[in-house]
């Protein structure tokens, strides 16, 4: 992480009320997309699509930064790099290590992986994951943070509280014992199922950044506990992705 880090230390600057924090929202990666059924192809993204994405949105001007720097920029008003954004890739799927990883080291960027622990090294109707030894192997490049989408990924909606709490801090402990602590405890809902109570109860239990919903935030108006992503689906360019940034 030191060489992304220090490579835009050099651009930080204050950031502006109305400064835009987009979260980029990807999950599975695959080569060939005509063998995903069309139901998941807003989930799915080839390599070739992110690798345009990435380039256009970083020509541009847009510089990634990790959740830790979001974090640090709400809390302690540390500077961010002009026209910050962050990437995110759900559910951890095997494409991400497969695909993304690789282009995210070659561009000398930066992800924030939501996994989910009971799934990992798992093949189900769903897909393939990567292994804990994969997803150790990127957390220690310093280019991807593991971080918690559940224990289960079920319709936590529907589950008594208590149920939900101890199952976010299991996933969060079991991530922590398998890949070691981040150093802020980050959570994104699964199906974006979530209610007021939910949220406050994690907050209550120490869960620094909760993301669910889709949009944009300004850095003015993120709220940490309820941050915005938008799902970027198969053949969006990264034209595309900026003019929706603009839009919201
Ligand atoms: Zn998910």
């Amino acid at each position: 992480m030191g060489a992304i880090i220090n490579s835009i230390n050099q651009l930080l600057n204050r950031t502006g009320k109305n400064t835009k924090i987009p979260v980029l929202l990807y999950h599975n990666f695959v080569t060939d997309s005509s063998t995903v059924p069309s139901y998941n192809l807003d989930y799915t993204c080839t390599p070739s699509q992110f690798e345009e994405n990435m380039t256009t949105l970083l020509n541009n001007g847009y510089h990634v930064i990790s959740f830790l720097q979001l974090y640090n920029a709400v809390k302690k008003r540390d500077k961010l790099p002009a026209k910050p954004m962050i990437i995110t890739l759900d559910d951890g799927l095997i494409g991400q290590y497969n695909y993304a990883f690789p282009i995210i080291k070659k561009l000398n960027i930066h992800a924030g992986a939501f996994i989910v622990p009971d799934w990992l090294g798992k093949t189900t109707d769903d897909g393939t994951y990567f292994t804990w030894p994969q997803a150790n192997e990127m957390k220690k490049s310093g280019y991807i943070d593991i971080l918690s989408h559940s224990m289960k990924h079920m319709h936590y909606l529907g589950v008594p509280i208590n149920q939900f709490v101890s199952d976010t801090a299991e996933s969060f402990s079991i991530i922590n014992q398998k890949i070691g602590a981040y150093p802020i405890e980050v959570y994104a809902y699964p199906y974006g199922n979530y209610n007021i109570q939910m949220v406050q109860a994690l907050k209550k239990s120490g869960v620094s950044i909760q993301v669910m919903d889709l949009g944009v935030d300004t850095f003015e108006k993120i709220n940490l506990s309820n941050v915005r992503r938008l799902n970027i689906p198969i053949n969006y360019t990264g034209e595309q992705i900026m003019q929706e940034i603009n839009n919201e």
